[in-house]
């Protein structure tokens, strides 16, 4: 089964053919680190992860590169606006560099409460200025221009400027302000000199005075660097077609001299979206992984939720979305709590070698995993099948989705909410009293400890389908 894949260049899907025989080389376009990560930002970390579980399912070699933006970044991805680190800066009394840890640290836990694998290489754009404008000087000749605020890249300098955007381009257009001296709407900053008379907390020496990269710079020095052009894949949320990979594509041709984008494939994940507005975080409010498990949601109950959705396709948040999404994995982990203990098994059943193949097909089908969670539950839940075989065929296909389902249980996926005021083990004691009591036809005191427990927002979950014996209401 061939590896297909849809490239956002073409807008086809394509064979996946690797530039170096048996590698892939993959770059993900990272956080901007001057706040937490909403989750929207985290579907975008959670489709990387699971193409670069497929891939090394499919046999290739993983070189993962995920970048942080540590500098560089405006409050719009034109032009303008202040530059996202120092303005937290200002407004925090903390250095940005400060910021840019805190911030970086927060964002390592939510890749890991995601089970989101390590990349080769987290690369820290301040770690590269050095190689920015070393690329730059090397570009700058023919294809930039100086203005007061900075150096310019001349978009009419390389081969068919947004082809990547396309449609979009008008819009894009729009967006990005004028700059005073600017030859075409769509040349952007490649190096940003601090005006006179002000200092920047994060400012280096240039040929082109002191200042800042330009935030598009980064991904094409540490693309280059770390994996080579040309590479295989570069991803980022679907935003990032209209305007920051267009730029790292003109980057990209200019350092190389040619037409190519500098990567064989660009994909891009849809956006996660809240009708009720909490996915921006200009607007201030938004939704953080930790704030799902404030509200007792195991942060995989989350990547569920976005598995469950084709990465192409926009997927809307929802409260009730998240709650399905966790009742579905509860249901398949205590499924899979149930199976007898076994030393896996090469399968040579029939039935569960179509399944893996099926598998392997809906996830070689540009990433359809809502597919291939299907095939999951088909393999758990077969009559009569040996374990050792179901075992295998479970854990291989979990390596690719990432659920972790044969390790959870029913105790760690009970989260209590922040607003809970008594602890799990306290409700199991409760319980197992409530339990005696109905043993012994004491129903009175059954029923008072029933109202007590909903008195402190606990919920008793008798003849619950999954089995469930509790939850805590949250409001
Ligand atoms: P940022 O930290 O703003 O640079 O964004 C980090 C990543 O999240 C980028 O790849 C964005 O394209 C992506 N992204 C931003 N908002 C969303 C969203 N609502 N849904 C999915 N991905 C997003
Ligand atoms: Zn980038």
């Amino acid at each position: 089964m061939s590896l297909r894949l849809f490239n956002s260049l073409t807008r086809q899907i394509e064979p996946f053919a690797p530039v170096h025989e048996g590698e892939a080389r993959v770059y993900t376009c990272g956080p901007t680190v001057y706040n937490y990560q909403h989750i929207g930002n985290m579907r975008a970390y959670v489709f990387a992860d699971t193409l670069g579980r497929v891939l090394s399912f499919k046999g290739f070699r993983l070189s993962h590169v995920i970048n942080i933006t540590d500098v560089g970044h405006l409050t719009s991805d034109a032009d303008e606006g202040a530059d996202k680190m120092e303005k937290a800066a200002a407004t925090s009394g903390k250095t940005a560099w400060d910021i840019a840890k805190f911030y970086t640290d927060a964002y390592w836990r939510d890749i890991e409460r995601l089970n989101i694998r390590q990349p080769m290489r987290w690369s820290i754009a301040t770690d590269y200025v050095p190689a920015m404008i070393a690329f730059a000087e090397s570009i700058a000749d023919e294809h930039c221009y100086q203005l007061e605020s900075g150096l310019y890249f001349d978009t009419s300098t390389v081969p068919d400027y947004g082809r990547l955007a396309r449609a979009a381009t008008d819009a894009g257009e729009s967006r990005i302000e004028a700059v005073e001296g600017k030859r075409h709407p769509t040349d952007f900053a490649i190096w940003r000199t601090t005006p006179p008379g002000e200092t920047r907390q994060m400012e280096w020496d240039s040929p082109w005075g002191r200042g800042a990269p330009g935030w598009h710079l980064e991904c094409s020095v540490m693309s280059e660097a770390l994996l080579g052009f040309p590479f295989d894949i570069h991803t980022g949320g679907i935003d990032h077609r209209e305007i920051h990979h267009p730029n790292e594509i003109a980057q990209n041709q200019a350092r190389c001299h040619s037409a190519d984008s500098g990567a064989r494939i660009w994909m891009h994940n849809n956006f996660l979206i809240d009708r009720g507005g909490k996915m921006s975080k200009s607007a201030g409010e938004f939704l953080t992984l930790q704030a799902l498990v404030d509200r007792g949601f195991h942060p995989l109950a989350y990547r569920l939720m976005c598995l469950q959705a084709h990465y192409r396709s926009e997927l809307e948040f929802s409260w009730e979305n998240l709650a399905a999404a966790f009742t579905r994995l509860k249901r398949i982990v205590m499924a899979a709590e149930r199976l007898p203990a076994a030393e896996a098994a090469e399968p040579t059943d029939r039935r569960v070698t179509a399944e893996l193949a099926s598998f392997d097909e809906a996830v070689s089908d540009d990433l359809n995993t809502a597919k291939a969670l299907t095939h999951f539950e088909t393999v758990l839940t077969m009559k009569g099948l040996d374990t050792g075989q179901r075992r295998h065929a479970l854990a291989t296909m979990d390596q690719v989705l990432g659920l972790r389902l044969l390790e959870l249980d029913r105790v760690t996926l009970r989260i209590a909410p922040v607003t809970a005021t008594i602890s799990a083990e306290e409700i199991d004691a409760r319980l197992a009293e409530r339990k005696q009591a109905r043993t012994a036809k004491d129903f009175a005191a059954s029923d008072r400890i029933r109202d007590e427990l909903a008195a402190m927002g606990v919920e008793v979950m008798d003849g619950d389908p999954l089995g469930w014996e509790w939850k805590l209401k949250v409001d």
